[in-house]
Formats: structure tokens, C-alpha cells, sequence
């Protein structure tokens, strides 16, 4: 029998064989650091520090009082440079903190048994993760406290844990589930008892079986903890398909996992809170998959938020020489082109991949053929090339129409038309008009 997962998408090439045996290893101190203070979905941080201070490993230097936000901290000691805008890998221009650091490292962790759940309430766990700044891993940095907390009258029956890393390339979650299985269950409890939610399940691709086996042995006998292996295809990892596939809950449009009872959670998220209940460390470091076909060592590197794309890239032996590379903060599937390489690893990025220009699609594209090759892979059911042609031409009332604001921006449409039409692209533009218009109609108000 095949293993559980969702309609339609894709089977891209994985390429994980290229970092997936490797494991994860300290990349070297930098010396500066420059910290954005939108690192998350919701409102930027403003800066609790100024040009000239002192700053210790693991202060807080960035917070805000809205309710989607997430504090950030020096990810390492030394003085404050400089507070400036600064290209961020999101694409944008950020206000950032400069740190120029004094070399010194702070020994974060202890031996000994982990902290006892039982003797911390769900408030205070709420509070913790809040304070350390801990937000979605996987990508999309949603503000994990404003997750622990559902509106009154929400039940969360389970706690997915997302272990199914579906971006080609990407390895980080899969060496964390492997090197870590102790701190990632312990912080399914953690994210179980914040919520109030009995049950906790970890999703799988099959493609990963030391890393099944490693969590396995770590959950031993309890029942409340179950794995589920899922088939591996292309986006597995996005929560709407997750949650059908684990649970054969489908989330409405418009609708969050909550609404069906369910939080859903990365894997390093979890192995995250662990550090923060336990150590008191909070989100200054994560692991990175530096791969592809255009950087010379792919590796698996435990990086320092704030961190230059190109000091890490340095740390894997450089670009391949001889011909263009495109950079991309993440995978190359829903990762975003980087215009320089002075742009900071974030507490969103899960991969640095380098792809040799080669094999990079053109940007020349053909006349649509109506082949509905990328209705039949679109995980949601939409229409993407109508959803493409009303973004590019800005005709947002039938974008709206045609519910484009449903896409979970995977790009399986891109990947799969023989014309290589970039709907993906078109498709962003339209949500962009979308939120907009949102926005204008809100400050007419
Ligand atoms: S329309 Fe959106 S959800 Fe559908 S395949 Fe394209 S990018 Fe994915
Ligand atoms: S896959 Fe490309 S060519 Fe085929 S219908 Fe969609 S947009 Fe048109």
C-alpha cells in the first residue's frame, strides 16, 4: 500500500543526496552581524538598543507590542555599528541592528534531565516561546506564540509536527530529526501542553527512514506521539496538505488549521523551544543547507542569525567557477532570488542554494496552449494560468474572483508548463494588488 498524502502536486528532482548524509556542524563566528527586525510574518520590531551600546550574546535588542510579532537578539556579543536599512533575503530593504562582535562565545546548554512539563503552566510556556523570539522554521517565520494561543472556544485536538522537508535540496529538518530526536519530541510536548492538545503527530516522507527510526526510538513507548510516513512528493510540507494527509482533515478556504483542531509546527521549531525552556537560548542560531550544483562543499552548517550569505557561503568552499549562479534564500521551489550576497541568513532560512546558471530557466516564455497541465498539479484546485493572466494584467477583481488569494505560492504551476510561463510570479503580483487594495480600503477608513 502507498503511503498517505494529498492530490496532485509534483515530483521534482530531490538532489538531497548531496547534504543529506552530512552532519550538521558549527559554522565559524562572525565577526558582524547585521540583524533585521522583521525576521517574521506581522509587525516589524523596533530597536531597544542604539548606535554605541554594549550588547550581550542573547539580548533582546528588537520587540514590539502587537500581538503577530517576535522579539529578536544579538546573535552575538560586541557593540552595536550602526542601525540602518539594509537588502534583506526576502527580497525588501529592512531596518537593521549592525553588531560588530568582540569575539566572545557564550556556552548555552547543561547537562542533566530536560525541565518537567508538568511543573510549567501553558501560560508561562506561551510566555517562554513568545520571549525567545521563536517563530515557524520551515520558512514562513509565523510567530509560534500567537500559534500556542487560539481564540476562546478553538479546541486543538492535535499538534502536527511537519517533518517532511518537501524542497528539493533542503536537509536541515531532516539532520535535526536525525542528530536531535530528543529535543524535537520534548518539544512536541512542550507545543502539546500549550495548547491543551492530546495527541501529537510527526509527518514524514518515506524518503527519510534513518530520521523515522531516530524519533522512533526517542518517543519509545508512549502512545500520545504517533509518526506518520507520508509519500514524498512536492508540496507535502505545506500545512493545508500536511493536515489531509496526516489526518484527512481539509481546511476550508479562508480558513486556518485551527479551525479543524489542529496547530501545525516545524520540526526545528520544536528542537527550538527545547533550547529556550531549557538553556534560556533564544532564537539566535539555526541550522542552514548551504547545496546545489553552484557552491563547491554542500554542507549542513549551524549558522548565527544575522550572518552574511557570503561568509557562509565562503564556509563551503565558495562558488563553482566559470559562468553565472543564481542564490536563493531557501529551496528552489518556493526560494527567493538574492540580488546581492550581502544579505543576512534569517530566522526563516532554512537553505542557501546555489544553481549554476545553466540550468536555470529562461525568462523567455511561450503563448499558453491550454495544455491544463498546471491545473492538474495545483495542490489547491485552482486555475493557475487564469490566476497568472489576471495578476500580470492587474485585473484583481477576477483574481479575487477566482479565489488566487488560496495559492500557497509552491509553484508547481511554473514547474509543470511546457511553456514555461513563470505563473508563479503573476500569480504574487496579483496577491501584491490584493493586499494592497486591502490596505488603501483600510486607511480610507
Ligand atoms: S496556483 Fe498557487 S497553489 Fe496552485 S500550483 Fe500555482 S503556486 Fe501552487
Ligand atoms: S501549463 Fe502553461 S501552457 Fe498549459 S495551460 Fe497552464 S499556463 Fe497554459
Amino acid at each position: 500500500m502507498g503511503h498517505k498524502t494529498f492530490s496532485r502536486g509534483i515530483h521534482p528532482s530531490y538532489y538531497k543526496e548531496l547534504t543529506s548524509g552530512k552532519r550538521v556542524e558549527a559554522a565559524s563566528l562572525p565577526k558582524t552581524v547585521t540583524i533585521p527586525l522583521q525576521q517574521h510574518a506581522g509587525a516589524p520590531c523596533e530597536p531597544l538598543v542604539k548606535k554605541g551600546d554594549i550588547v550581550a550574546e542573547g539580548q533582546k535588542i528588537g520587540d514590539v507590542k502587537a500581538f503577530v510579532s517576535a522579539p529578536v537578539h544579538a546573535s552575538i556579543s560586541g557593540k552595536v555599528k550602526d542601525i540602518e536599512l539594509s537588502q534583506h533575503p526576502g527580497g525588501f530593504r529592512s531596518v537593521s541592528i549592525i553588531i560588530e562582535g568582540d569575539g566572545t562565545v557564550k556556552e548555552w546548554g547543561k547537562a542533566g534531565a530536560p525541565v518537567d512539563l508538568s511543573a510549567i503552566s501553558a501560560e508561562a510556556l506561551r510566555e517562554a516561546v513568545r520571549d525567545a523570539g521563536i517563530v515557524g522554521m520551515g520558512g514562513a517565520a509565523f510567530p509560534t506564540s500567537v500559534k500556542l494561543a487560539p481564540p476562546k472556544g478553538k479546541a486543538i485536538e492535535a499538534v502536527v509536527l511537519n517533518g517532511c522537508e518537501c524542497e528539493p535540496y533542503l536537509t536541515a529538518d531532516h539532520r535535526i530529526m536525525l542528530e536531535e530526536p530528543e529535543k524535537v519530541i520534548w518539544g512536541l510536548r512542550a507545543l502539546m501542553k500549550a495548547t491543551g492538545a492530546p495527541k501529537g503527530f510527526i509527518g514524514i516522507e518515506e524518503n527519510k527512514p534513518d530520521a523515522i527510526e531516530a524519533l522512533k526510538k526517542a518517543i519509545g513507548s508512549a502512545s500520545d506521539i504517533q509518526i506518520i510516513i507520508l509519500e514524498a512528493k512536492y508540496p507535502q510540507g505545506a500545512e493545508k496538505m500536511l493536515i489531509v494527509a496526516a489526518l484527512g482533515r481539509k481546511v476550508p478556504v479562508g480558513k486556518l488549521p485551527l479551525d479543524v483542531g489542529v496547530v501545525v509546527n516545524n520540526v526545528g521549531t520544536a528542537a527550538a523551544i527545547y533550547e529556550a525552556l531549557n538553556w534560556g537560548k533564544p532564537l539566535i542560531e539555526r541550522i542552514v543547507t548551504i547545496s546545489g550544483n553552484g557552491v563547491k562543499e554542500p554542507r549542513n552548517l549551524r549558522v548565527r542569525v544575522g550572518t552574511s550569505f557570503e561568509e557562509v557561503l565562503s564556509q563551503c568552499g565558495g562558488l563553482v567557477e566559470g559562468g553565472e549562479v543564481e542564490v536563493l534564500n531557501g529551496g528552489p521551489m518556493m526560494g527567493i532570488a538574492q540580488p546581492t550576497l550581502a544579505v543576512p541568513v534569517i530566522k526563516g532560512t532554512s537553505g542557501i542554494t546555489v544553481i549554476a546558471a545553466s540550468v536555470i530557466k529562461s525568462s523567455v516564455y511561450d503563448a499558453c496552449i491550454r495544455c491544463a497541465s498546471c491545473v492538474s498539479v495545483c495542490p489547491m484546485g485552482l486555475m493557475p494560468y487564469k490566476l497568472g493572466d489576471f495578476g500580470k494584467s492587474f485585473r484583481t477583481a477576477d483574481f479575487k474572483d477566482w479565489d488566487g488569494v488560496s495559492c500557497i505560492e509552491c509553484g508547481c504551476c511554473s514547474y509543470a508548463c511546457p511553456s514555461k510561463r513563470p505563473l508563479l510570479q503573476w500569480i504574487r503580483l496579483g496577491k501584491l494588488k490584493v493586499r494592497q487594495e486591502a490596505q488603501k480600503a483600510a486607511a480610507a477608513k
